[in-house]
């Protein structure tokens, strides 16, 4: 049995249409934001990611669509990964038992701290679902080494506390230690490498007005932003791309 629940970081874009009345989130939106990355945490430069793909329970359309999303980052990085059936890889992906629409990962290397009977990444069952793409890539973005960046310590979030703390935990489940982990700021520490960004990150969760003082507030970006790709670049950096 796999037990997803093992997973030690559990990070976790709830599904943007479970925050109610989103859709008057049509306020001024900060740009005050950074993408983090947890250097000690990379993979070895240009090396290969073998990625195990449990197939007893993924079919071939299920696989072609995990990968086609996780390409995505390839262009910009200097690793590769190699797909592999069964249980057995550095990463190993599961289907996510507990949620339609979220998924998991470890941060970077720590998945090979992780036992061999466990999974390291979960992902929704649903490949078909217009947001499926987009929670593989924040997925494998964490598995690269990010973290959150609406976590930076210089995000600034006029959280409400009360709020973020009950509306997390109705959406995703999240009890308090979760939310420290996944959602309010990183401590200031030379452990990560905060980078200037542009706030559009696929790193950096929604965050509804109803759960912030004075509406301030961020949608859901589903694709690779200026400031993603920065990151990419100077944590996996290309060989041709270091000389120009
Ligand atoms: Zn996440």
């Amino acid at each position: 049995m796999i037990a997803v629940s093992s997973l030690p970081v559990f990070h976790y874009p709830p599904a943007a249409s479970s925050f109610e009345n989103i859709a008057d989130a049509a306020q001024p939106l900060s740009r005050n934001r950074r993408n983090i990355g947890e250097p000690a945490k990379y993979w070895p430069q240009d090396s290969t990611i073998k990625i195990a793909m449990y197939d007893y329970d993924m079919d071939d359309p299920y696989v072609s669509a995990v990968k086609k999303a996780a390409s995505e980052w390839l262009p910009h990085i200097n690793l590769k990964f190699e797909f592999v059936p069964g249980e057995e890889g550095d990463v190993r992906i599961t289907q996510n038992i507990n949620n339609e629409e979220g998924g998991s990962s470890a941060i970077g290397t720590k998945a090979l701290d992780m036992s061999p009977a466990s999974p390291t990444m979960s992902l929704p069952r649903d490949h078909t679902h217009p947001r499926f793409k987009y929670v593989v890539m924040h997925e494998f973005g964490h598995m690269l080494g990010a973290h959150h960046a609406h976590q930076h310590p210089d995000a600034n979030i006029p959280w409400d506390m009360d709020k973020v703390y009950e509306g997390y935990n109705r959406i995703a489940g999240l009890d308090r230690k979760g939310v420290q982990k996944n959602v309010l700021p990183l401590p200031r520490s030379d452990q990560y490498d905060f980078l200037p960004y542009d706030g559009d990150s696929l790193m950096h969760y929604e965050i509804s007005p109803h759960l912030t003082h004075g509406g301030w507030g961020q949608s859901e970006n589903w694709s690779l932003s200026d400031g993603d790709i920065a990151w990419a670049k100077k944590a996996y950096p290309k060989a041709e791309a270091a000389t120009s």
